[in-house]
């Protein structure tokens, strides 16, 4: 009988596990809001709620053998109290707990000994002038809870725009100082229930307007800093007694130092190179990993690989087909289409990978131009 394995969340995460769930022989289940959203066309069965909604995570419960996430911004709490009935969540809600607030996820790296910048927990209590007194500007603001490709997220280059953000928003925050990185990384590692780690190569990926645009693999970074780096996913793995596939998004410094920006705890962006590059994908390892099975090979098949994310750019519904073709006819490329019915500034509607051979890793830049002037109009 397959396995049968309950996904929180129906977008286009859940939706690229599709090859593998068919290759491994297991059933998905999605729980999502929209019936357009892009993994209810893959899923055996939908259920339509919020992702946070527990009590239809109680019905996607009966339904499956194993629960797992594509989007973390569930209700621990309410959820705790199914695991406690039995529900088997992957990973378990313990390796989530540290995770979803941006300053306890800090705070429990920080305790780690890991490397992370400089942060702080606003008070109301306190003076916003006297907390932030260390960091110096521009600082980092981010949201605590929620946020995602830069919602929640801003860059501030004075006091008096810091005040009015706190003032003017009810969020709770986290502040850090402002890393002036010359490169941002990630990484994509992947802990089975049996404590097997495999890492994928270390990639470099470009964020515009605090979106991802681009993800090249493997980042060009020195062997002591990829070491470093899979040293770091190890430690996390270990000490969380993580089940999964879990994105770790990185600055590398001027001074060749490695800091920490953000754990996801699921498939992530910057991983959906290993589709089209990898012998076992992101996806694939996902399923391996929550479901019990022996994890999979992370080499790339190939020398390099350029992943371009085709972000939506105007409120639409068209389907694009005419760019999408031109996309396709690139040499030695991989479009991926949601399937989303309706397109919205920077919504992430598909991505396109191509695979490089060794006298083509000069030409990436190139080949990025190339993608992003066949898809933003000019
Ligand atoms: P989200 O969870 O919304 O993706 P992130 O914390 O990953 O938010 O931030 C989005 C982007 O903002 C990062 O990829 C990076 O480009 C920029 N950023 C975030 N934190 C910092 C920081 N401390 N210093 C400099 N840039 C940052």
């Amino acid at each position: 009988m397959s396995m049968k394995l309950g996904i929180i969340g129906g977008g286009q995460l859940a939706w690229m596990m599709k090859d593998a769930a068919d290759k491994l022989g297991v059933e998905l289940i999605v729980q999502t809001p929209s019936p357009n959203d892009p993994a209810v066309s893959i899923a055996q069965h939908s259920i339509f709620a919020a992702v946070d909604d527990a009590a239809a995570t109680e019905i996607l419960a009966t339904k499956c053998d194993i629960v797992t996430f594509e989007n973390e911004f569930v209700n621990l709490a309410a959820l705790s109290l199914l695991e406690k009935q039995g529900v088997c969540f992957h990973p378990q809600l313990a390796a989530l707990a540290p995770l979803l607030d941006k300053y306890e996820q800090r705070c429990y790296l920080r305790d780690l000994g890991l490397p992370v910048p400089q942060f702080l927990a606003l008070s109301g209590e306190k003076k916003l002038e006297s907390q932030i007194e260390n960091l110096g500007f521009p600082v980092v603001l981010k949201a605590r809870r929620h946020g995602y490709d830069g919602q929640g997220t801003f860059i501030i280059p004075d006091f008096a725009t810091l005040s009015k953000i706190v003032n003017q928003t009810h969020s709770q925050f986290l502040v850090e100082e402002f890393v002036p990185f010359t490169k941002e990384l990630a990484i994509i590692a992947a802990r089975s229930v049996n404590g097997e780690i495999v890492i994928y190569p270390a990639v470099e990926t470009l964020q515009k307007e605090q979106v991802c645009r681009w993800v090249i693999a493997p980042a060009q970074i020195t062997q002591e800093q990829s070491l470093q780096i899979e040293a770091i996913a190890h430690k996390l793995l270990t000490s969380l007694q993580y089940i999964g596939v879990c994105g770790i998004e990185l600055f590398l410094t001027a001074q060749g130092k490695i800091l920490i920006n953000e754990i996801a705890p699921r498939t992530h962006n910057s991983g959906h190179f290993s589709l089209d590059a990898c012998e076992t994908s992101q996806f694939e390892q996902h399923l391996r990993a929550v479901c019990g099975l022996p994890l999979g090979n992370t080499r790339l098949y190939c020398a390099s690989a350029v992943m371009v994310n085709l972000l939506g750019y105007e409120n639409s519904h068209c389907d694009y087909q005419k760019q999408r073709q031109q996309l396709a006819n690139i040499p030695q490329a991989t479009v991926h289409w949601y399937g989303k019915t309706e397109a919205r500034p920077g919504r992430k509607l598909g991505h396109i990978t191509v695979l490089l051979d060794q006298d083509q890793t000069n030409g990436v830049e190139d080949i990025i131009h190339k993608i992003e002037s066949i898809w933003y109009p000019q």
